[in-house]
Parts: structure tokens; C-alpha cells; sequence
């Protein structure tokens, strides 16, 4: 018996794959070939269009809309508060945006579970902006063949200028993107006064610098590579998609055999001579985004921007055959099984999603326009005043998240002859007040060391109170 373990070579043969060897190891990563994407109408494009113009527009325009003297949004990270229209937020309320976001989380669940990756096609910013750009491209280098042709074309003073006025225009809408962010952040009026006159921030500049430059690669550079390579939800929506899911689909028992035929040759016609409906014209690869053919079947690639169903509508009506060769469609459908909406999973995700928004909006109604902190002195433990009481000093911060300003009434209790030096303190509104008060009692009411005591807030022009717990320190006779 051989004491040899047998092998076999499993190597791919390099005459059989036509590959030299040494490039089988070296095909991990393939090269990315440029996407021409072909300009195209239609009802999901204008519906597209629209939903990008107007989430542009509200980017845009949101950080001028003015509130009173303020910015209507306006992330103030030094001041700590964030305005939200008439409503400031604080720090300590970040368990509201932890909903919030929470909320945008399941939302995004229950679309994908119902309609696919519409979210990417029609609102994600990626997608956006990458539009906007090859609009530019299109309305300077021309249609997809020109563009060909240019890029084929050695440099010449015509292509140089085309070339040149597309980047200086990405550039621009960068800029503004890279403002516009930052505009959340600091007032934009004061923003772009102070950044042409150095006169901005440090961090300001760098992150104008940053997003203009995330802006530009992004959109004009990477493109579909964001969403085929570095987007993590590409990644896990599929998890979420199921045979009752709205996806893109081609549908193959009825395009199929494709090929191409005479125009005159009729509907009924090409099907008797054994066509399928498809006529093989690629319009619908030409125009997607990602470069894929949807004829090959649901790829995690497709954004469901609907592109490929414009352009194959186009052809059949061209063809005067009937349209939804590609559509959106779901996978029982396209197997002829009844498609069920009312499915268990969707309304799990809407029961959640109905609940947490509720309590959402009830935390948001419910909540007191007043901040009340109350920290108590720790250096020292308790002091005797010239009168024989025994004081304890605490530091207040009074936060008025109210849009108007308030006298707040300041009160004490838990100890006989529990008193405070100060009674009174008013706050402008969405405004903070920090003050260090005394409270004292005399020495006969303390029968333990350290006791509780209740420190009242309450607004004397409305009904907004606040109450905190604290410790009184003291020493027992
Ligand atoms: S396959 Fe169609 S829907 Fe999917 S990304 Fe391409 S064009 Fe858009
Ligand atoms: S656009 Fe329609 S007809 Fe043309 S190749 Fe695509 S599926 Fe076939």
C-alpha cells in the first residue's frame, strides 16, 4: 500500500481558462470600467426628478429660513442646544433623537420590506447628488455617445474647456454643499460673510474643505462604486427583501427568446415567428446607473431607480407593444402566485414603527420646556453663617427650553426652617442661567447628618415646574 495521500492538482488550467497563471491570483479586484449613463424620460424619471429637486431644494434652503433672531435649524455644538424651530433641544435630551433615529431606522425596514431599495433610487443623497452631477455632464459633454466619443478624443482646446467648465461646476455645487452642511452647524449669513474674509472658524474651514472634497469624489468620481462597494445597507437589504417585495423585475417568460426583429413585424406577429418581447437594444443597461443588466436577474447592484423601466417603455411603445416588459413587480407575481401585502413581517415592522412614532410624539408633547440641574457643593461639607444656621451651597443651571422667557420661582423643602438666599431667577428663552445658591436651617432641625431635601423650579407666568432631590449636610446637636 503507497503511504502517499493522493492529489490531485485543482489549479485552473491556463490554456483552458485563457488566463496566463500567474494572473489567476491577481483577478481578485476587477478594474471598474467607466459608466456612460444614458439620459432618459418617463414617468419614474420626472417622479425621480422631483423628489431630487425638492430634497435639494430643502437642503439648500432650510439653514436660511430665519426664527425670531436665530437660524430656524441651527446645531449649536458650543452652546450646547439645538433649535428646531421654535423648539431647543439639549444634550440631555438626546434620548429624543436616539428615538428619532430609531424611528428613520424602522421606517427604512418597512419601506425596503414593502417597495425594495426605493430609499437609494429616489431620496439617498448618494444617488442625488450623483444625478445632479451627470446632469451637468450631460448638458456640457452631450448625450451618452458624445461623451464617448470626447473621452476617446485626444485633449484638444474644445475638449479642455468641456472638461474643464463640468469640474469647475461640480466644484461649485460642492462648495455650496460643503457651506450648506456647515450651515446647520454655525449661521450660514455669518458663515459665507466670514469665510471669503478668513474670518470663519478653524474647524469651519476644514469642513467645508472636507465635504466639498466628499462631495465632488463622491458624486463625480465613485459614483455607482459607493453603492456597489462601500454602502453597508447594499449589503443587508437583501435579508429584508422576500417574494412579495416591489422589486425592479424583467420578465423573462414573457422577453424571452430576445433578438432583434423588423419594426413592421407586429406584436402578434414577432410572438407567432417565436420572439420574446425583448428586442435586444440595451437601452435598458445604457441608462442604469449601476451598469447592470436587469435582465439577468435581481442583482444587489440595482438602486431601484426605475431608469431601465422608462427606457424599456420607450422601446415597446416605439414597438406598439404593450409596456411592463420591465416593471415593478414582485417575485410571486412574475411566477404568476398571488402577491400578499398584508404579510406578517410588514405588519410587524409598521406596528413597531406606528408605536414608536406615537411614543415619540407623546414624549415630545409631554415634555417640560425646563431644564433643572441641581449639584450640590462638594468641597465643603456644611458651613455655619453669623447667625448660627447651618448652610449647604448648590450650584443651579437653569436651562428655559421655552420660546419665550420666563420668571422661575426657586423653592426649598424637606427640613423645618429650611430657607434659601435666593428666590427669584429669570431666563431668556431657549437660554440658560447658572447660580449658586444657599440654603440654610437652624441647627435644632438636623436629627441625621445628612437628610433629603426637595429643591422646586416653577414659572410664575405658566404652568412649567420642576422638582429635584438633593442632600442637605449637616451636624447633629
Ligand atoms: S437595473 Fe434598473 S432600477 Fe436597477 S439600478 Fe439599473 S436602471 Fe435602476
Ligand atoms: S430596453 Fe427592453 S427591449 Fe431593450 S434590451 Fe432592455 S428589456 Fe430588451
Amino acid at each position: 500500500m503507497s503511504e502517499k495521500i493522493p492529489t490531485r492538482d485543482v489549479t485552473p488550467d491556463p490554456v483552458e481558462h485563457h488566463t496566463p497563471r500567474e494572473a489567476v491570483t491577481q483577478q481578485m479586484y476587477a478594474s471598474r470600467s467607466h459608466i456612460y449613463v444614458r439620459e432618459i424620460k418617463g414617468i419614474f424619471q420626472r417622479l425621480r426628478r422631483a423628489s431630487n429637486w425638492a430634497l435639494m431644494l430643502a437642503f439648500f434652503l432650510l439653514p436660511w429660513v430665519p426664527w425670531g433672531d436665530r437660524p430656524a435649524i441651527w446645531f449649536d455644538l458650543p452652546g450646547r442646544e439645538f433649535h428646531i424651530f421654535s423648539a431647543t433641544f439639549y444634550p440631555q435630551e438626546f434620548m429624543l433623537l436616539s428615538w428619532l433615529l430609531i424611528i428613520c431606522a424602522f421606517g427604512l425596514f418597512f419601506i425596503t420590506v414593502f417597495a425594495g431599495r426605493v430609499w437609494c433610487g429616489y431620496t439617498c443623497p448618494q444617488s442625488v447628488w450623483t444625478f445632479l452631477f451627470i446632469w451637468v455632464e450631460h448638458r456640457l459633454e452631450g448625450s451618452r455617445n458624445r461623451r464617448i466619443k470626447l473621452d476617446r478624443q485626444p485633449m484638444t482646446p474644445h475638449k479642455l474647456w468641456r472638461k474643464s467648465a463640468k469640474h469647475a461646476i461640480w466644484l461649485t455645487i460642492a462648495l455650496a454643499t460643503g457651506v450648506t452642511f456647515v450651515g446647520y452647524f454655525t449661521p450660514i449669513r455669518d458663515l459665507v460673510v466670514e469665510l471669503p474674509t478668513l474670518q470663519a472658524h478653524g474647524w469651519s474651514y476644514f469642513w467645508v474643505g472636507f465635504f466639498l472634497v466628499f462631495t465632488y469624489l463622491n458624486a463625480g468620481w465613485l459614483r455607482e462604486q459607493v453603492c456597489i462597494y462601500m454602502c453597508p445597507y447594499a449589503r443587508f437589504q437583501g435579508v429584508m427583501f422576500d417574494a412579495d417585495t416591489l422589486i425592479v423585475s424583467y420578465d423573462a417568460a414573457r422577453g424571452e427568446p430576445r433578438g432583434p426583429r423588423k419594426k413592421s413585424l407586429g406584436h402578434e406577429q414577432a410572438r407567432a415567428a417565436g420572439h420574446g418581447d425583448c428586442i435586444d437594444c440595451d437601452l435598458c443597461v445604457q441608462v442604469c446607473p449601476t451598469g447592470i443588466d436587469i435582465r439577468d436577474g435581481l442583482q444587489y447592484e440595482c438602486i431601484s431607480c426605475a431608469a431601465c423601466i422608462d427606457a424599456c417603455d420607450s422601446v415597446m411603445d416605439k414597438m406598439g407593444y404593450p409596456r411592463g416588459l420591465i416593471r415593478y413587480t414582485t417575485e410571486n407575481a412574475l411566477e404568476g402566485k398571488p402577491t400578499h401585502i398584508l404579510r406578517p413581517r410588514l405588519m410587524g415592522y409598521l406596528a413597531a414603527l406606528l408605536v414608536m412614532v406615537g411614543v415619540f410624539a407623546w414624549a415630545v408633547a409631554d415634555r417640560t420646556p425646563l431644564g433643572f440641574d441641581v449639584e450640590r457643593e462638594r468641597n465643603q461639607l456644611y458651613q455655619m453663617t453669623r447667625d448660627g444656621r447651618i448652610s449647604n451651597v448648590y450650584t443651579l443651571t437653569v436651562r428655559n427650553l421655552d420660546n419665550r422667557a420666563h420668571v422661575y420661582r426657586l423653592e426649598a423643602s424637606g427640613l423645618p426652617g429650611l430657607t434659601l438666599d435666593t428666590h427669584e431667577v429669570s431666563v431668556p428663552a431657549s437660554d440658560s442661567r447658572q447660580l449658586v445658591v444657599q440654603a440654610s436651617v437652624p441647627p435644632e432641625a438636623i436629627d441625621r447628618p445628612s437628610v433629603e431635601i426637595m429643591l422646586r423650579l416653577e414659572a410664575q407666568d405658566a404652568d412649567i415646574a420642576v422638582e429635584r432631590d438633593s442632600r442637605f449636610i449637616g451636624e447633629t446637636r
